[in-house]
């Protein structure tokens, strides 16, 4: 499989090279050249599948050329080993039709965990196939720092830099990243939104003399692994709920639209999906746009579900670029229009496009308590802030007969004063991090400024590397 970028101007790579490099260097996303294909009777003999081996036999095409079906498998079942559920991605109903599939059982307790302890696995054994060294930078709004964080920690063939926008993680979601005491670990608290954050990871990667010196690579959405790595949960639900011999629907709590993007690539597979349904909070960029094809960018706002804190949903430019048709032209010139005036300008007939499959659904934090309290009074189902969202968005969208699957994206016991005040329990987090308020933490305070946080990068992985 080889894999271009949707602005057209960067040369095809393979699987190992998109993985290595996040970011094309045109400032484009990567997409697979083409959309493997799997037909009913390939969905049905993935029936009752322990889940690596379903999540092998759904990224094998995609690393076609570069990792074969039986590392695939290896390492899948080494990166699902540690999670705390026998079912790695458990589906339970919570409402007539309306199941939700729990993706927070991972060592972080946030769905990041499940493409990125896949994706830690597979940069180790690129990089040792290679004898190369790399230095993963990445912005997060809270989870995907710690989640990458668990999955490179004491791996000499990786320095990860984590920037996170100061004051506004939750205390655990900082912790969870700040904690870990490996050499090969550095966290930078920035001044600044996580918008600010993500833009700052961009700009190395712009800086391509810094960006050779350091061997940058990413792990942030953007990445195209961590799409692939997401692929295979929406196929378990799907085949658990009757599919491909019945529709099904996905809701997901949706920030920078990497896990959705990843329910309509099952569809450009061959699965039955019949709707996706975006939940946001009050930064709902991408539900004004599918509402009323206004994707204008306003500040952010700080809310009970963090990690959907986003204004710029950076994976939004892959569905663009398919609904164009793949005419990388006009993708670059609406980005770089994004860029320079806050406002996409998305033609008419793409945006109806985007309308046939994808609805969307904002709540405030007041309707995201009211939800919380919600289920858990009427179905004894505790979703944190984020889920809650989504399992919102979904039952908004429901329809009679079609299986509705809402992505549980993260464990409760995040955000426990979001919890409290809906439903008055204080969930506990689980045995292996009850003392994570105990442990030390460590990260520096930076100001949101390019030329200084790569002089301070530069100064930590020197620290490393000797
Ligand atoms: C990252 C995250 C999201 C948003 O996912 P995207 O792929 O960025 O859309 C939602 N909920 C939780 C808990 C997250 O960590």
């Amino acid at each position: 499989m080889r894999y271009v970028s949707t602005r057209g101007q960067a040369a095809s790579r393979s699987f190992s090279d998109v993985l290595l490099a996040g970011l094309a260097e045109d400032g484009g996303l990567f997409m697979p050249e083409a959309w493997p294909q799997f037909t009913a009777k390939d969905w049905r003999a993935m029936r009752g599948l322990p889940y690596p081996e379903l999540a092998a036999r759904v990224i094998a095409p995609f690393t076609e050329g570069s990792i074969s079906q039986d590392t695939l498998l290896t390492l899948a079942r080494e990166a699902y080993a540690r999670f705390d559920h026998a079912a790695i991605v458990p589906l339970t109903q919570v409402e007539d039709g309306l199941f939700v599939q729990e993706l927070f059982h991972g060592p972080t307790l946030a769905f990041k965990d499940m493409a990125m302890q896949l994706l830690g696995r597979l940069f180790d054994h690129v990089l040792t196939e290679r004898d190369e060294h790399v230095t993963i930078v990445g912005a997060t709004s809270g989870d995907t720092g710690s989640a990458a964080i668990e999955a490179c920690r004491g791996r000499d063939r990786l320095s990860v830099v984590i920037l996170h926008p100061e004051g506004r993680t939750s205390e655990v979601q900082r912790r969870q990243m700040t904690t870990v005491p490996d050499a090969n670990i550095t966290n930078l608290a920035v001044r600044g939104t996580f918008d600010d954050c993500q833009d700052l990871v961009k700009g190395m990667f712009s800086d391509l003399p810094f960006r050779r010196d350091m061997r940058l690579s990413a792990v942030n959405s953007i990445n195209w692994a961590r799409i692939a790595a997401q692929i295979p949960y929406y196929i378990y639900a799907a085949l658990s709920l009757g599919a491909p011999d019945r529709e099904v629907s996905f809701a997901v709590p949706t920030g920078n639209f990497g896990n959705i993007l990843a329910a309509w690539a099952t569809r450009q597979m061959g699965l039955p999906v019949r709707h996706l349904c975006v939940g946001s909070n009050r930064n709902d960029i991408l539900t004004r746009f599918l509402n009323a094809n206004d994707m204008t960018m306003h500040e952010v706002i700080p809310s009970l579900s963090p990690s959907m804190d986003i204004q710029v949903s950076s994976n939004f430019e892959r569905l663009l670029f398919e609904l164009l048709g793949r005419d990388h032209a006009v993708c670059a010139r609406i980005m770089t229009g994004f860029r320079t005036t806050g406002h996409m300008d998305v033609p008419d007939k793409t945006w109806q496009a985007a309308r046939t499959l994808f609805s969307g659904l904002a709540l405030d934090d007041v309707a995201t308590t009211s939800e919380i309290r919600k289920l858990w009074k009427e179905s004894g189902y505790l979703a944190d802030p984020h889920s809650a969202i989504g399992i919102a968005a979904g039952r908004a969208a429901r329809e009679p007969g079609i299986p509705m699957v809402a992505m549980a994206t993260a464990h409760p016991a995040k955000f426990p004063d979001a919890m409290k005040t809906a439903t008055g329990i204080h969930p506990a987090l689980p045995p292996a991090l009850a003392d994570l308020f105990d442990r030390t933490e460590r990260y520096q305070v930076v100001d949101n400024s390019l030329p200084d946080i790569e002089n301070t990068i530069r100064s930590a992985t020197l620290r490393n590397s000797h």
